[in-house]
């Protein structure tokens, strides 16, 4: 494979001997593949092979998972940050925007949102919609992964079902992410 050739996810970009696998690519089996659609980006001295995303293609792929910040809650959607896609080393470069609806909260009626995340909240949630890209934290795992002490900002501790804020010794709801405050993910 030269280097600009265009590629898509699951083409072989080298086999394994060739290249280490940079971004946007993927080892299987001893070869390479593509993880993007973009460029090959080839770097001869360190022996890495990579896929630069088109920058109107790095689209979030359907079901993926991803990580945003909560920056709205209105009645019946909260508008979501979204930064960065799970399995990928690098974070979006550009602002995608998303929503989750009040019923793609829990399973079951969520009257409104402050039970289950506030604004400034990092969380876990999976693409279930694309144009306009909409969110789901229902299913497990998914939630809140950093919630912060909506009287004091701190970042709260998990105890149990709830989030706990040492400073302001208080508890506030929240629909909690498995992964809360995983150092693995950070
Ligand atoms: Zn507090």
């Amino acid at each position: 494979m030269d280097s600009n050739a265009v590629v898509y996810p699951g083409d072989e970009v080298a086999i394994a001997e060739e290249y280490i696998p940079g971004n946007g690519t993927y080892e299987f089996n001893g070869k390479l593949f593509a993880s993007v659609i973009g460029r090959i980006k080839i770097d001869g001295k360190e022996r890495i092979i990579s896929v630069i995303p088109f920058h109107n293609m790095e689209s979030i792929p359907l079901n993926s998972i991803v990580y945003g910040a909560v920056d709205d809650v209105k009645q019946s959607t909260a508008g979501i940050t979204v930064y960065f896609i799970e399995g990928r080393k690098e974070m979006l470069t550009g602002k995608y925007e998303g929503v989750i609806h009040i019923s793609k909260v829990i399973h079951g009626y969520a009257k409104d949102f402050s039970l289950y995340i506030r604004i400034g909240d990092i969380i876990r949630a999976s693409v279930i919609r694309l144009n306009p890209l909409e969110l789901s934290i229902i299913d497990n795992g998914m939630g809140v992964l950093i919630g912060y002490c909506t009287k004091c900002r701190n970042i709260m501790e998990r105890r149990d079902k709830v989030l706990y804020c040492k400073v302001c010794e208080r508890s506030e709801f929240r629909k909690i992410s498995d992964n809360y405050r995983d150092p693995v993910i950070f």
